[in-house]
């Protein structure tokens, strides 16, 4: 998805999604729960992560840089806990447990690649103060420098309901900001916007290529769509996403 901001001139051409990953430098992945969550096992989707870490090998070696967004901590620790986490306390204490079994998977799935995992979490707060964005955008460039894959993932222990993103469809899109990255890939369960929620419109269609966000696409997410997916975030935070990345001339890919 091309947005109705500039775009970086390598990504202007970017004729389908394929185009804009290939000819991006700097890419940031975001991996929604649903995806890395088994929740069958109630654990890590090993496998998956495995398979994804060798597409992240596959960038470095072609010369481009990764960042990752990766939720999961909740649906992990909760896993680990047996807790149904409704309470935002419960919630909190199941990120604290899942975040370091979820940095433990990074790093296994990354390690056969000679790759390191860097834990970067983050508040909403960090991102709105500038004093704070820039040291972020410090830290991430230092990381990126030592060759080190930058998982993101948000603050959840100590962000409360009024100033935590939720999901991380819009901290991906503040992360690809702060990153300075002209892509943004959002990996979960929906491959793309529908004109309607697909799984219970069966006329639904897909769209490929959406070049600007005018008020009607906007729209499309909005009502019965806004939560196609499972995830925490469903279309409509998926668009809201692409609208910030776009306000920083980063092309979005929504994709399963
Ligand atoms: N930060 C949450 C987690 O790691 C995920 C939020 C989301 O699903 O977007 O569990």
């Amino acid at each position: 998805m091309t947005s109705s901001a500039p775009l970086p001139e390598a990504l202007e051409a970017a004729a389908s999604p394929a185009v804009a990953l290939a000819q991006a430098r700097r890419v940031v992945v975001k991996i929604g729960s649903s995806l890395l969550f088994d929740a069958t096992r109630r654990a890590v989707a090993a496998d998956w992560l495995a398979s994804l870490a060798a597409d992240i090998a596959d960038l470095r070696r072609d010369g481009r840089e990764a960042v990752v967004v990766s939720s999961g901590a909740v649906a992990l620790g909760r896993g680990r806990l047996n807790l149904p986490a409704s309470r935002l306390q419960d919630k909190q204490a199941a990120a604290a447990v899942g975040q370091s079994l979820l940095m433990h998977a990074w790093e296994e799935a990354l390690a056969p690649h000679g790759l390191m995992a860097g834990q970067v979490l983050l508040t909403r707060d960090d991102t709105e103060r500038r004093r704070r964005w820039l040291n972020g955008r410090a830290t991430l460039e230092a990381l990126l420098a030592h060759g080190v894959i930058p998982v993101v993932n948000e603050n959840d222990t100590v962000a409360t309901e009024e100033i935590r993103y939720g999901d991380n469809d819009r901290l991906a899109a503040r992360a690809a900001q702060l990153g300075r990255a002209d892509l943004l890939i959002l990996l979960s369960d929906v491959d793309g916007l529908y004109t309607a929620d697909p799984r219970r419109d069966p006329n639904a269609r897909h769209l490929p290529l959406i070049e600007r966000l005018t008020p009607d696409i906007l729209a499309m997410a909005s009502g019965a769509n806004a939560q196609a997916g499972v995830g925490t975030g469903g279309m409509a935070t998926k668009l809201a996403a692409a609208q910030i990345a776009a306000s920083a001339g980063c092309a979005t890919v929504i994709a399963s």
